[in-house]
């Protein structure tokens, strides 16, 4: 068939405008202003790219793709107004291993096409195939464990046993051995390209068992990043631009992500794959942590109320808990509140609070808390030493002082919100339980903190009815 002069009008001509509707989204994306055109856009980039390439292809039925459809999104649909907030790294997990099972799939089609007589191959397309092959598979077994170890179906532990990198170093190996001989090898193996296919699963599951649940964050960033590259890789097996331009976008930005990660973090990529961190609770960890017969001080909501009410100053540090108590909503009403008083109130935004990039940030605008009340960590901490009230609302690794002064804390080194120069500090959880590194935290036996125990929403309701109490008296 010749296609060629419908080529630019059909498929390059969509897929131009795709790549710069996808540009465009993720620039949009990088601001809570602009964010929802963002995603907007991105998903009309996509709609083009399917409706272009289902038009173009030489399709042979519609009917499973139709099914496929309807099925896919009814998936999409249910889980996207289901899943909770705080299950949204899950959510990204088994999106990520979808695209990277998929990639893999379709490469690995094209191989069987190729060892079926149905198609031609250099060693080149071979190579991409290959490339694709592995990257998708260890994107999808890798994800499946991180999605499991998020959900706690299995431990969340790093699992760690002997000679484990002579292990995995050799798997590797292996696997880079059976690519190379496919590649240059005459004819097809298709029993050596299961082998390799399988071996690729293995190893997914080998190199994320022994990461911590603590890390699985950065690992789905990394492994977001890594379905980039498989997609870009099949886009080349399949001559696809759009595959190979949206897969090097997302490749790209998924790197970045997890830099951004690991550097709030204060650890490298490298000791987050290969560190093992979180696979025993240390000298400074939750179990050997707790010490016995210190007492920390408790407050009850109407003292809190009275110090939050009469104070000028106060800062907000949102974390994962206020994520879990779904408590946004209330403490919106509470910075009102405390606003209507004369108190000026901001929130101070740690890079790594809560369990994904941007967490608090999506969660106070849900409650549409002005953006400008929004300060991030760098901009925010010389203000502390100045501040009346800090009021941690279930942060606790992101506030723990052990970062910048103990060494031994699996915590050292991680930038930290200055919470404890605050004149006043009032922590809102339920209980004495470490935070999710695992370590006690210094914040709360210090002379200037008060513990108002108790889940964060029923705690800033009372918060609320106590300074609308004070306003009314
Ligand atoms: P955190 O250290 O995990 O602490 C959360 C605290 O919230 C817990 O101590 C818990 O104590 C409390 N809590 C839980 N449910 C609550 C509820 N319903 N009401 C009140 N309190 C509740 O949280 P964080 O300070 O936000 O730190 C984030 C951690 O995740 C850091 O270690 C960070 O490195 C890690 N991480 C984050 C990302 C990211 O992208 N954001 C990525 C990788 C890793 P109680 O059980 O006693 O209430």
């Amino acid at each position: 068939m010749n296609r060629a002069p419908f080529v630019p009008l059909l498929i390059d001509v969509p897929y131009l405008i795709t790549a710069v509707l996808f540009i465009f989204a993720i620039k949009r994306l990088a601001s809570p202003t602009t964010a929802r055109s963002g995603n907007a856009l991105g998903a009309l980039g996509m709609l083009i790219a399917v409706i272009a390439t289902l038009l173009h292809q030489e399709i042979l039925g519609f009917q499973a793709i139709l099914a496929g459809l309807v099925v896919g999104s009814a998936i999409g649909v249910v889980a996207a107004r289901t899943v909770k907030m705080t299950a949204m790294p899950q959510m990204v997990a088994v999106l990520n291993g979808l695209g990277g099972g998929a990639s893999a799939l379709v490469a690995a089609d094209e191989y069987l096409r190729i060892a079926a007589g149905a198609a031609t191959a250099t060693a080149d397309v071979v190579l991409t195939i290959i490339i694709g092959v592995l990257v998708g598979a260890v994107t999808f077994s890798g994800s499946v464990i991180a999605f499991g170890k998020l959900q706690e179906v299995i431990t969340g532990r790093a699992v760690t046993y002997p000679l484990q990198k002579t292990v995995n170093a050799l798997l590797f190996a292996g696997i880079v051995a059976a690519g190379g001989w496919l590649v240059v090898a005459a004819e097809p193996s298709p029993s050596l390209f299961l082998a390799f296919s399988f071996a690729s699963l293995l190893l997914g599951v080998l190199l994320v068992v022994p990461i911590g649940g603590a890390d699985m964050p950065v690992v789905i960033a990394f492994l977001n990043s890594a379905t980039g590259i498989a997609a870009a890789a099949t886009g080349f097996v399949l001559r696809n631009h759009a595959l190979i331009i949206v897969g090097a976008l997302v490749g790209a930005s998924g790197l970045i992500l997890t830099q951004i990660m690991c550097r709030a973090m204060n650890r490298s990529l490298v000791n987050v794959l290969f560190g093992a961190f979180g696979a025993a609770v240390g000298a400074n960890g939750a179990a050997a942590g707790r010490e016995e017969g210190r007492t920390v001080r408790e407050v009850t909501a109407e003292d809190a109320a009275i110090l939050l009410g009469y104070a000028r100053s106060v800062i907000i540090v949102p974390g994962y808990g206020l994520a879990v108590a779904q408590a946004q909503h209330q403490v919106r009403d509470l910075a009102n509140a405390l606003e209507a008083r004369g108190v000026e109130v901001r929130f101070a935004i740690h890079p790594v609070a809560g369990r994904m990039p941007g967490h608090m940030n999506v969660l106070l605008a849900e409650a549409n808390v002005p953006y400008d009340q929004l300060v991030e960590m760098e901009r925010i901490n010389a203000d502390f030493e100045r501040t009346d009230v800090a009021l941690v609302i279930g942060a606790n690794d992101v506030v723990n002082p052990a970062a910048r002064s103990d060494p031994s804390s699996p915590l050292y080194g991680m930038p930290i919100l200055d919470v404890d120069r605050a004149k006043h500090v009032i922590v809102l959880k339920r209980g004495m339980n470490p935070g999710f590194a695992g370590v006690e935290n210094e914040l709360f036996f210090q002379e200037n903190t008060r513990m108002l125990f108790g889940d964060a929403k029923s705690s800033l309701t009372a918060l609320v009815q106590e300074a609308k109490a004070m306003a009314g008296g």
